[in-house]
C-alpha cells in the first residue's frame, strides 16, 4: 500500500497542525530531573553519547494513545477536504484506524511505550501500512515527550560545546543545516525530531565524515540563494541548508517550518542522485 497522497500545500498545513498539537501536548508533560539524573546525563555527554533515554523519561501508553488518535484525526480531516474518494488514501486510513484506534490499539501503544519498534513494524506490515508512514506516526507520537525532555535538559546539555554529527539530546541524525548570519556563516545542524540545534564543522559530511571538499558539491535552486543542498559524493546523501546571510525574511527563522516547506529541494537532490537516508 502506498503512502498518503495529497497536494504539498495540504501536507504542509497538516504538518503544521500536528506540530502545534505536539507543542501543546509537550506543555502538559512535566519532567523533573533529580541532580543524580542530571549528572548521569552529563556523564553520557562527556562520553559523546546522547542524553535522552527511555529509562530517564518513560512513556505512558494512555498519553501515546491520545497523541496517536489526535494525529490520525488531523490526517483524516486533511484528506476529507480533498476529494475523499481516493482509494489508496481510504485504504491507508482504514489500516491506520485499526492500528491506532481499533482492536489493535491497546497492544500497539503498549509496545510503543516499551520501545519495541521491531514488533511495531510487524504490526504495521500485517496491516499493509507502508513503513515510512508508520515511522512518521511513531516519531510524531513520541515527539511531545522529546520536546518536553529537551526542555527539561535545556540547562544540562551545553549544545554549543557539542561537536558530533548527531543530536546531543536524542541521538538522531541532522535533518537540516543553518549557516548563521551573525556568526559569518558558522554552520549549525538541526534535529527536527526534538528540535535541537548544535554547531558543526563547515566542510565535512555529517553522515560519513567525508572531508574532501571536491566531493562535497553544493546545489542551489533557481534564484533562492538562501537555500542550498549540501551533497556528498561519497555516501550520496545530502543535507538541506538555510543560508541566513542571504535570507530576507524578517521573522525569527523556524527550521522546522523551513524543513517542511522546502520539498522542492528534496526533489532536486533526488535528481542529482542523492538520497535522504
Ligand atoms: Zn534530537
Ligand atoms: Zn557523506
Amino acid at each position: 500500500m502506498a503512502l498518503i497522497e495529497a497536494p504539498p500545500v495540504d501536507m504542509i498545513l497538516f504538518f503544521q497542525k500536528v506540530r502545534k498539537a505536539q507543542q501543546e501536548w509537550a506543555e502538559e508533560i512535566s519532567l523533573a530531573l533529580t541532580e543524580e539524573q542530571k549528572e548521569k546525563v552529563q556523564t553520557l555527554l562527556s562520553k559523546k553519547e546522547h542524553a535522552w533515554s527511555h529509562e530517564l523519561f518513560p512513556f505512558e501508553p494512555t498519553r501515546l494513545r491520545q497523541y496517536g488518535e489526535g494525529i490520525l484525526d488531523l490526517l483524516q480531516a486533511m484528506l476529507q477536504r480533498e476529494d475523499g474518494s481516493d482509494e489508496n488514501n481510504l485504504g491507508t486510513l482504514s489500516s491506520l484506524h485499526k492500528l491506532l484506534k481499533g482492536e489493535e490499539a491497546s497492544e500497539f501503544y503498549r509496545l510503543l511505550a516499551l520501545g519495541d519498534f521491531e514488533e511495531l513494524e510487524q504490526k504495521g506490515l500485517a496491516l499493509d501500512i507502508d513503513l515510512p508512514l508508520l515511522h512518521y506516526f511513531i516519531r510524531a507520537m513520541l515527539k511531545p515527550y522529546l520536546l518536553a525532555s529537551s526542555k527539561a535538559l535545556e540547562e544540562t546539555i551545553a549544545t554549543r560545546d557539542w561537536r558530533e554529527p548527531f543530536c546531543p539530546h536524542c541521538g538522531s541524525e541532522p535533518t537540516l543545516g543553518r549557516l548563521s548570519k551573525e556568526e559569518h556563516g558558522k554552520r549549525y545542524l538541526y534535529c527536527s525530531t526534538c528540535e535541537t540545534e548544535w554547531p558543526f564543522r563547515r566542510v565535512v559530511c555529517p553522515f560519513c565524515a567525508n572531508e574532501d571538499q571536491y566531493s562535497l558539491p553544493i546545489y542551489y535552486v533557481d534564484e533562492e540563494r538562501h537555500y542550498r543542498i549540501e551533497g556528498c559524493n561519497q555516501c550520496k546523501r545530502y543535507l538541506k541548508t538555510v543560508d541566513e546571510r542571504y535570507y530576507q525574511k524578517q521573522e525569527r527563522l523556524d527550521l522546522y517550518e523551513e524543513d517542511v516547506a522546502t520539498v522542492q529541494l528534496d526533489l532536486v537532490a533526488r535528481e542529482k542522485g542523492l538520497r535522504q537516508k
